[in-house]
C-alpha cells in the first residue's frame, strides 16, 4: 500500500496571516487533495516571547473564511492529539533524552554572556558566527557535576564532522551543504522549551507528514532539520520551497509598503473565489492560457513541479481585475445578497438606505457590476443614486467639447428636459432612452457629447460618473427632470 500523502501548515502565532502564508496554505491544501491525502494545521507556539494575543483565533477565522479547512486542526472536535506545540512539551523531553542517550546531542552550560562575547569576537574578525563547541567535549564527570550544581543548560545537536547533506527539493532541485558550515544548533532551551527546529522535526515525524511545502526563507533551515532526522534514523519528508512573493516594487512584501494581511482583503470584500484563484497563480504555472479556475479545477490541475523557482509578484491591480471578472459573471441575485451581507456588516446606515428600496438597489447593482471589483466600491459608484448632488457649475464648461458658455449649456439642458418630459415616451428601458436621445440630438444638429456632457454633470455633479443615459435609466424620468431643473434654476 502506498503511503498516504500528508501535508501541513505550521504557523507561529505571531500576528496576522500574511498573504504569502495564504499561498503556502493553498498549495499544501491543493497538493494533499489532489493526491487523496490529508492537510493539517499545527500551531508552533513554543516561542512564548513572540506570541501575539488573538493571532490563533484570527488564523482559524481566515482559513474558514477562504474555505481552506484542514482535515485536522485545533477546531476539529475529534482531536487526535494536541495541535499546539506548547501542549506537547513532554513529547519533546522524551525525544531529547533519546538523543542525549545515543550521544547525538549534548548539554551546553555556556552562559549567554559568553555566547555574546564569542559572537562579537567572530563578527569583529569577519568570521561566520557559530558556537565554538566548548561543551561538546565535556567529560561525563564534568557534566554530572554541573547538573548537580544546577547550572542552567541548553541541549545542542552534535553535528557530524565532515559530511555533506544533500536533499532534492521538489522545486529547486538538488541542494548540498557541508556540515562544517552548520552550527551545533540548540534543540532545547534552558527554560525546557524546544527550539523551532527540534519541535518542527519531531512533530512532522510523529504526524507522519510526507511533504513539507513552505516558503523559500526556510531553505537554510532544511539541512539542520535533515541532521535531526538523521540523528534519530528517521526518513525525512520531501521538501518543496516556494518562491518569494514580492511587491510591485520588486521588494519583499512588507507591512510598511503593502497591505499584506489576508484579513485586509477579506475586509474589502474581495470575492473569495477570485482571491484564491489569483493567489494560486502566484508561482504556479498551470501550463495553459486559461486563467480562471474553481477550487476543484485547481485541485485537479495543481502540480508542485510546475511551481517555479523565480519570485512572484503580488499585484493588487491584477487581483482587482480578477475579482472584477468574478463579480461581472456572478448571478444578480447572488451578488445582491452578498452585497447586503457585506453592507450589513460594514456599513449599517448605508445598508438601511439600500434595503428601503431593494428593487432600485438591485437595478443599480446590475448596471454597475461590470465596473465593480470589490463590494466596498459599490457605495462610491452608486452615490449619484442615493445622494442629492451639490451644484457645481464649474464642471459644465468644457472647452474640449466646445461648451464655452452657460447659454449653450442652458439650451442643451432644456432640450434634454423636454425629451424626458415628452408624454409619449415611457423611457424605462436603456434601449428606448438611448434611441430617443440619439435621434433628438441628431435632429438638432448637435454632437452627442455636447448634449450628454452637461446632462451627465447635471445628473451627477461629478467629474467621473456613469454615462448620462445610464444615469437616466437608473434614476428614472422624474428624478432626472428634477435634477436638470435644479441646475437650470441656478443658471437663470
Ligand atoms: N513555524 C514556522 C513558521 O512560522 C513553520 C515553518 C515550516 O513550515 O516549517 O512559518
Amino acid at each position: 500500500m502506498t503511503q498516504k500523502i500528508i501535508t501541513r501548515f505550521a504557523p507561529s502565532p505571531t500576528g496576522y496571516v500574511h498573504i504569502g502564508s495564504l499561498r503556502t496554505v493553498l498549495y499544501n491544501y491543493l497538493f494533499a487533495k489532489k493526491n487523496d491525502g490529508k492537510f493539517m494545521l499545527r500551531v508552533e507556539d513554543t516561542d512564548q516571547s513572540r506570541y501575539v494575543e488573538g493571532s490563533i483565533e484570527n488564523m482559524l477565522f481566515v482559513l474558514a473564511s477562504v474555505w481552506l479547512i484542514p482535515d485536522e486542526w485545533p477546531n476539529n472536535p475529534w482531536e487526535k492529539w494536541p495541535y499546539f506545540q506548547s501542549q506537547r512539551l513532554e513529547i519533546y523531553q522524551k525525544y531529547i533524552a533519546e538523543l542525549i542517550k545515543n550521544d547525538k546531542a549534548y548539554y551546553c552550560f555556556c552562559s549567554s554572556e559568553r555566547l555574546d562575547e564569542l559572537r562579537n569576537e567572530q563578527q569583529e574578525l569577519n568570521l561566520p558566527t557559530k558556537y565554538d563547541q566548548r561543551c561538546r567535549y565535556l567529560t561525563k564527570e564534568e557534566i554530572a557535576q554541573k547538573l548537580e550544581a544546577k547550572l542552567p543548560y541548553t541541549i545542542r545537536l552534535k553535528v557530524p564532522k565532515n559530511e555533506v547533506i544533500v536533499f532534492d527539493d521538489m522545486i529547486r532541485g538538488k541542494i548540498e551543504i557541508h556540515t562544517k558550515d552548520i552550527d551545533d544548533q540548540v534543540l532545547m532551551k534552558s527554560d525546557g522549551f524546544p527550539t523551532y527546529h527540534f519541535a518542527n522535526v519531531v512533530d512532522d515525524y510523529l504526524m507522519e507528514v510526507t511533504h513539507v511545502i513552505r516558503g523559500e526563507e526556510w531553505v537554510p533551515s532544511t539541512p539542520k532539520h535533515i541532521l535531526i532526522y538523521n540523528a534519530f534514523w528517521w526518513t525525512p519528508p520531501l521538501f518543496a520551497h516556494l518562491p518569494l512573493l514580492l511587491g510591485k516594487d520588486k521588494k519583499k512584501l512588507s507591512k510598511r509598503t503593502w497591505d499584506v494581511s489576508v484579513e485586509s482583503y477579506l475586509e474589502k470584500w474581495y470575492i473569495v473565489e477570485a482571491l484564491i484563484n489569483y493567489i494560486a497563480l502566484l508561482g504556479w504555472n498551470p501550463k495553459t492560457t486559461e486563467e480562471f479556475f474553481t477550487i476543484d479545477e485547481l485541485i485537479t490541475r495543481f502540480d508542485i513541479v510546475n511551481v517555479h523557482k523565480a519570485w512572484a509578484v503580488f499585484d493588487t491591480e491584477r487581483l482587482d481585475w480578477f475579482s472584477g471578472k468574478y463579480i461581472a459573471s456572478m448571478d444578480n441575485e447572488e451578488l445582491f445578497s452578498k452585497l447586503l451581507k457585506y453592507l450589513n456588516k460594514y456599513d449599517e446606515s448605508f445598508y438601511e438606505k439600500i434595503t428601503q428600496n431593494e428593487e432600485y438597489a438591485k437595478k443599480i447593482l446590475t448596471e454597475l457590476k461590470g465596473r465593480m471589483r470589490r463590494f466596498d466600491e459599490f457605495k462610491e459608484f452608486s452615490k449619484f443614486f442615493y445622494e442629492e448632488p451639490n451644484v457645481r457649475q464649474d464642471l459644465l464648461i468644457n472647452e474640449k467639447m466646445k461648451i464655452e458658455n452657460f447659454d449653450i449649456v442652458k439650451k442643451w439642458l432644456q432640450l434634454a428636459r423636454d425629451i424626458l418630459g415628452a408624454k409619449d415616451k415611457k423611457l424605462t428601458s436603456p434601449e428606448e432612452i438611448k434611441n430617443t436621445f440619439i435621434e433628438a440630438i441628431q435632429e438638432s444638429w448637435m454632437k452627442n457629447g455636447q448634449v450628454l456632457w452637461p446632462l451627465r454633470v447635471a445628473l451627477s455633479w461629478e467629474e467621473f460618473s456613469p454615462w448620462a443615459l445610464e444615469l437616466i435609466y437608473l434614476l428614472g424620468k422624474e428624478k432626472s427632470i428634477q435634477r436638470i431643473e435644479k441646475i437650470l434654476n441656478t443658471l437663470q
